[in-house]
């Protein structure tokens, strides 16, 4: 998955998220990438986030929806993101997924503070802006 989030000059926020859906899925799966809350959501007057990783973790959870409804709760985008990532862990702990189970999300709020989080290594997002030129970031992860 390939998410994008964007804030303007006006303050108002834009998201997209694209798939190629997961190996070897099943023939009619739907990931989460085409179901708003799932892999994408975004409020204007709180913030935007996206997910990438195993798609039924991350409907299961409503993740997206669910990190921008801890944003408005107060939270900061990465706490959002890893209050998320942690449900998930959770709800897996113990099961054969677990294994391989990597799910991640980018989060920015309405302020234009960002933050991300992730089940393992290796998932990486960047960020560009009038001060940042161009900066790519190694998303904290849980194990
Ligand atoms: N989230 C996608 C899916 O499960 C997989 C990916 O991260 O590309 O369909």
């Amino acid at each position: 998955t390939i998410s994008m989030l964007a804030l303007d000059k006006e303050g108002n926020l834009a998201g997209a998220c694209t798939t190629s859906g997961a190996a070897w899925k099943m023939h009619g799966r739907i990931g989460d990438s085409p179901l708003i809350g799932s892999g994408l959501f975004l409020d204007n007057e709180v913030g935007a986030a996206a997910a990438t990783g195993l798609g039924e973790a991350i409907i299961k959870t409503a993740g997206s929806a669910m990190v921008v409804e801890l944003m408005r709760s107060g939270a900061s985008p990465e706490e959002a993101c890893k209050t998320i990532t942690n449900r998930i862990a959770h709800i897996y702990k113990g099961s054969p997924e677990m294994e391989y189970l990597q799910v991640g999300f980018i989060a920015m709020s309405k302020d234009g503070t960002y933050g991300s989080f992730c089940l393992r290594s290796g998932f990486n997002y960047a960020v560009r802006s009038s001060e940042i030129s161009n900066s790519l970031i190694d998303a904290s992860y849980k194990i």
